[in-house]
């Protein structure tokens, strides 16, 4: 540009002296303001006052001089070339990335027209303002608002906008894992009355799906629930919940991470933008302020390279974080797994435990504790409804005689026979407990004493037919009964338990293998 200049001081001073040849001088001065026009105004104003001089006439003799300045013009025309190449390129890259960096539809077309005028916008500097302030508003549609690229996403409350949409659906399985795990966990405790209708919200709440957020919520929920369901039940169900907890924890220390990303996200697409903005305006004020077209092309095409790198950096940086949730949600999909696996293992134990704790070990009868549980629910039912109950005592004969004669395992084989002939015999609704060492209660409902009888009576000839045998000897095994109905005037079930033993009394004091009801 400076040497375009010099060259046209001289034609400016040749003018004054050489008149000749002024048709070359008129070809190359409108060569000249051709490829100049409207670059610079000063350019423009130094050439105006040289054509009129040249239209009026007295330009002077000048061939070698235009010779001259038609050499330099040509290196000008190839240099602005090679520059618009380039400038070409840096925009088209540019907007690549940002057609990349972009799912929405309208942007992407907005960004093909763009490309498409650029082999002809580029030529003309007058319209790099306009290129360069359209690259910005498409990059600022696209990074500032992150979210509109992963509605979904957004919509579920999840990782936001930094994720990809397949990351987003990985995210969503996640939560129905967890959903399921938590309800299948809800599922196996007794949750007590009072707490019914919060467990009922809570899995309704999981089964309609859940947001990340509402994560740390519902966990709580469950824990609360849990603890006053088991009412710490077992060391095991203690560690159990404390690794639940943990893992959970762990879900929501990746979702504040997930965060994190969105946050690192936002800032290094605000970041991207500020630069970009920046390097735009410097190309604006460049274009404004170019004292020469050499500095314009420069700085136009650092300024562009700028832009590039930084658009660059923030799609790398962008990769690297993708890579790393997705490395994590691996990492989670596994602990999701133990997590299943352990719950699973878990369930079968606490559903041994819970047999275990109402049943006898040596019969496998429900224990005393169960009685007690099933006594109250049939009395409260019979103080209700007033239908007949009967409650029978029965208890092994002389059964010390068969530990002293042939040794506590015999013992211990007579008790699991009959408990096995007890419940073989009695109805489905009948319950039988084993109330501790070598006696047994049964509960009749719909049945009253008399009925209870003719069952118990085949009951205790089926006992003493039964062919014990102990160290090749045949043993004959008996039992005593004592049976009570419940009766309108008995206030608590103890009391007609009471009479049921005392009808037991008087089986054994009147000879044994007998069943007696008691009086009212
Ligand atoms: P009665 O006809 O008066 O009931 O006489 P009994 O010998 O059956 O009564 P007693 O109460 O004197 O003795 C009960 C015995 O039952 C004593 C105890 O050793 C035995 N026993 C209690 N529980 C078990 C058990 O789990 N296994 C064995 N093998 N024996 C038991
Ligand atoms: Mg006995
Ligand atoms: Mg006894």
């Amino acid at each position: 540009m400076a040497s375009l200049k010099k060259q046209i001081q001289k034609l400016e001073l040749q003018c004054e002296t050489d008149q000749a040849d002024l048709e070359a001088l008129g070809r190359v001065t409108v060569r000249l303001c051709l490829a100049t026009k409207g670059l610079d105004s000063a350019l423009d104003d130094r050439l105006e006052p040289l054509q009129e001089r040249l239209k009026n006439g007295n330009g002077g003799s000048l061939i070698s001089r235009t010779e001259a300045a038609e050499k330099g013009l040509m290196n000008y025309f190839q240099q602005r070339d090679r520059g618009v190449q380039q400038t070409l390129d840096a925009l088209r890259s540019m907007l690549t990335l940002l057609w990349q960096s972009t799912s929405q539809e309208g942007i992407r077309e907005r960004i093909d027209k763009l490309i498409e005028e650029l082999p002809d916008a580029v030529e003309n500097f007058g319209e790099y303002p306009r290129l360069l302030t359209e690259t910005s508003k498409l990059q600022a549609t696209i990074f500032d608002r992150p979210n509109d690229d992963a509605a979904a996403g957004a919509a579920a409350g999840t990782a936001g906008g930094a994720l990809s949409e397949e990351t987003q659906e990985q995210l969503e399985l996640v939560c129905n894992r967890v959903g399921s795990l938590v309800l299948d966990m809800l599922g196996q405790l007794s949750i007590p009355a009072a707490e019914r209708a919060k467990a009922r919200t809570l899995m309704k709440r999981i089964e309609e799906g859940f947001e990340w957020q509402q994560l740390p919520l519902i966990q709580e929920a469950v824990v609360e629930l849990v603890l006053k369901a088991m009412v710490v039940r077992q060391e095991d169900f203690e560690n159990y919940l404390e690794s639940l907890n943990h893992q959970l924890g762990d879900i929501q220390g990746f979702l504040v991470e997930s965060r994190e990303h969105q946050q690192a996200h936002r800032d290094s697409s605000q970041k991207l933008d500020l630069a970009v903005r920046s390097d735009v305006s410097k190309v604006e004020h460049s274009l404004v302020q170019a004292e020469s077209l050499d500095q314009l092309k420069t700085t136009v095409r650092s300024q562009l390279a700028d832009i590039v790198k930084a658009v660059d950096q923030y799609r790398s940086e962008q990769e690297a974080r993708e890579l790393q949730v997705e490395s994590r949600l691996e990492q989670l999909q596994d602990k999701l797994e133990t997590m299943e696996e352990q719950s699973v293992r878990m369930q079968a134990h606490l559903e041994e435990q819970r047999v275990r704790a109402v049943s006898d070990p040596l019969t496998g009868l429900p224990n005393r504790g169960a009685y007690s549980e099933r006594m109250e629910t049939e009395f409260s039912r019979w103080k209700r409804y007033g239908h007949d109950l009967t409650m029978v005592v029965c208890d092994l004969d002389h059964f010390k005689r068969v530990n002293d004669n042939y040794g506590h395992l015999a013992g211990d084989k007579v008790l699991k026979l009959v408990a096995k002939l007890l419940t073989k015999r009695l109805r489905e609704s009948d319950f039988v407990a084993r109330f501790g060492g070598e006696e047994f209660v049964v509960l009749m409902p719909e049945t009253d004493a008399a009925k209870a009888q003719q069952v118990v009576e085949v009951l205790r000839k089926t006992v003493a037919a039964s062919p014990f045998n102990f160290g090749g000897k045949p043993v004959q095994i008996t039992m005593s009964f004592g049976i009570a109905g419940f009766h309108a005037n008995d206030e608590t079930h103890e009391e007609v338990f009471q009479r049921a033993d005392d009808a037991l009394y008087q089986a054994k004091e009147q000879g044994r293998n007998r069943s007696i009801v008691a009086s009212r």
